[in-house]
Parts: C-alpha cells; structure tokens; sequence
C-alpha cells in the first residue's frame, strides 16, 4: 500500500515581493518597490511570511497604514497562511538617495523643463467666506476620486482652513531638502497649518510669508502631479501676488456668491488676473439656490445671477452653481469633503461635475516675465 504525503503548496516569494512592493505610499507619491522601502521576505515550510518594511523616518506618519496594507497585499497571495510585518528605518544613504529620486519626481510647478507640468488653478475670492477653500478642497477631492493625482497648496495663510477640510493636522515628513506633501483623502496636502499649533494665528508679514510661500512651491516634493489646486486668501494682497509671481502657469478660478456686492468684489480679482497677465479659467457660484428636499421649492438665499455676471464680466465660462447645502458644511466640519461623505448629495453632485468639466492646463508659459504688480489695486 502505497503512502500518500500530503505536501503544502510553496509559497512563491518573488509574488510576495511584487505584491507588496505594489503597495502604494502616499506620500512619496510612489509605490514601496519604486521607494526601495521593501527589506528582507522570509517564507517558513508552512506559509509564514515575514516582511521587512523600510520607512523613511523612525515614527513615521504613515507606519500603521502601510503595514497593514503591506499585510493585506502579502496575505492575498497564494498559500500564504499568516503574515508579520517589522519595520525598519532607511540608513542616511539610503534616505538622501531616496530624497533624490523623489525630487527627480516632482513636477516643475514654476515652469522650465522636466516632468510635464500641471494644470494649476489658483482658487480666487473678492472677499472671505464664500466658500473658497471649500470649493478648492472638494475640486481636488472629486479629482482624485477620478484617479488624478492632486495636490492643494494653501496660500490662504491669514485663514488656512485645508488641514480641517480634509481632517489632517500634523507636521509634513522632510526628505533631504525637501519637505513631503501630507496625503489624505487622495491629495496631497501643504498648509501653513501643519506647522502651527492648534488654531494659533499666524502673524507672519511681507518677506517671511513670501519666504515661507515660495517653499511651499520650490521646497516641496509634489511628486508628478495631473493638477494643482491653490487656495488663494481673499481679495488681491501681498500673498496673493507672492504667489501668482511664483506660479507663472497658474490660471485663475474665481469663486463668487450670487450676491450682487460678491460680484463687485469678485469683479476686482478678475481684472487683477487680466492686468497680471493671467487668464480666468472660470467662475463658479457658490451658496446659489438651495433646494428643498420634499418639496422641490428653490430658496435663493443670497440673491441670483452674481455667477453669471461675473463671468459676462471677464468673459470667462461659469462652470457651476454649488447650492447652499448643510450637508456640505457638515461633511467639512468632520474634515470629510462631502464628495466623498455624501455624493449623492445636491452639492457634491455639482462640485463632481464642475471638477470633471475644468478646462485642461493652459499650455501658455510666462516663466521668466515678470508680473506687472505695479498695476494693482486694492
Ligand atoms: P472661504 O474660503 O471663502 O473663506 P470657506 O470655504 O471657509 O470660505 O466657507 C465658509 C463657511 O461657509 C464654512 O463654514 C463652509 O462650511 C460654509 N459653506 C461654504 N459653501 C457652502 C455651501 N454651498 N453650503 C453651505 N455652507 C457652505
């Protein structure tokens, strides 16, 4: 009588290693193979696989999330039984190599050769609290949820409002001489608001707010971008220009509220644009009509028509009419955008579609040609 051995299916380690080096970090904008942040796999007799993952920093932010995805990939492949996951650091040659490579990664943001550049839509206002930042953050949700890769730069220095909007606070990882975009929902993120305590205003004036402006561009490593999204501060100031000087491709998207004064104030940005040479790539209201959900009645809270008059105005399309919408400010102050909380809703379903109807990059460069800032008004 002949004996049957039964023998366990080998695991394949060369599987393991393209699964979990397919694992995707956010924050580098890369995946862990591409990174080099894959160590040491060992696979026992019965399926056991221990991974060793190399992070770039002792602590670093994204530990938990990439181990277990790490897990997760690791897990999935064939006859794999269990999984342990041990993290490691990068040693310096191996974090300024990697600093390197992430650099040589980035995008150019101001124009020259290199990467193709992004779109750059600096996200403009007459005045605060039409919903700027909420805009701009649910833009570039809605896009990434499409699959772009995106990035928002918070220029709104005085009234940074992106890290709440998205639900992150913490300080960016610095690579070499770059600091890295802080990722959540699919973006990545610099604020000024990573680098002050809870709610501290920021009293930063003239050279220091331009210094820590142009780091936001220069500084950082946006790794290849489809689109940018700056959140301008309100109205034509100092920062606002600091900015539109450093990103000589950035078109203008005017955010505006149906209300006649909005309109004036919004009117003043557009010819801002024309007379610094930048184009208005369109207008959008916000707080237009909200629309009641039993009975279908439309309540025009702040006014009509100051989207479509503006955009006559600079000869610039309206792309949208985000309604008033509770649950629009609900999901923001859970740092959600509510195109991801809850699409189904009246405003992200505008906000959707506005996103996926922006115009493309505006190919004209102005690299190099200085802004014609004497012309401005305030
Ligand atoms: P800004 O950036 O122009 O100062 P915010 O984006 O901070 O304005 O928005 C100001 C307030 O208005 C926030 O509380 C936000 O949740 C709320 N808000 C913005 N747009 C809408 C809208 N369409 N419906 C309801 N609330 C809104």
């Amino acid at each position: 009588m002949s004996r049957l051995t039964s023998r366990r299916p080998v695991v394949d380690l060369a599987a393991v290693r393209a699964a979990v080096g397919a694992v995707h970090d956010p924050e580098l904008g890369m995946t862990l193979a591409e990174a080099g942040l894959v160590g040491d796999i060992t696979v026992s007799r019965s399926g056991h696989v221990r991974v060793q993952l190399r992070l770039t920093t002792q602590g670093c932010p994204l530990e938990s999330e990439l181990t277990a995805a790490s897990h997760r990939a690791a897990v999935a492949v064939a006859s794999v039984t269990t999984v342990d996951v041990a993290v490691a650091t990068l040693s310096a040659r191996e974090r300024a190599e990697l600093a390197d490579r992430v650099a040589a990664s980035s995008a150019p943001l101001t124009g020259g050769l290199g990467a193709p550049a992004p779109r750059i839509l600096a996200v403009a206002s007459g005045k605060g609290g039409v919903g700027k930042s909420t805009v701009t953050a649910n833009l570039a949700a809605a896009l990434a949820a499409s699959g772009e890769r995106v990035g928002v730069l918070d220029a709104d220095v005085w009234g940074y409002s992106i890290p709440q909007l998205f639900g992150m606070r913490r300080s960016p990882v610095v690579l070499g001489e770059k600091m890295l975009p802080v990722p959540a929902h699919g973006v990545a993120l610099m604020s000024i608001g990573f680098f002050v305590a809870d709610d501290q205003p920021v009293v930063w004036r003239g050279p220091m707010l331009h210094k820590a402006l142009s780091q936001f561009v220069t500084d950082t490593a946006w790794g290849a971008l489809d689109s940018l999204l700056v959140d301008l501060p309100p109205g034509t100031g100092d920062a606002t220009l600091s900015v539109l000087n450093l990103l000589p491709d950035a078109t203008l998207l005017v955010i505006t509220t149906p209300q006649a004064t909005a309109r004036t104030v919004a009117t003043r940005v557009a010819r801002m644009a024309a007379e610094s040479g930048r184009c208005v790539t369109g207008v959008v209201e916000n707080m237009s009509a909200s629309v009641c959900g039993s009975c279908g009645e439309h309540t025009a809270l702040f006014g009509t028509g100051g989207g479509r008059q503006l955009a006559d105005d600079v000869g610039a399309p309206l792309l949208g009419r985000v309604p008033l919408d509770v649950e629009l400010r609900e999901a923001g102050d859970r740092g959600v955008p509510v195109v991801l909380a809850t699409p189904q809703s009246a405003s992200a379903r505008e906000l959707t579609r506005i996103a996926s109807a922006l115009p493309a990059a505006s190919r004209r460069s102005l690299a190099g040609r200085a802004l014609p800032l004497s012309v401005v008004t305030r």
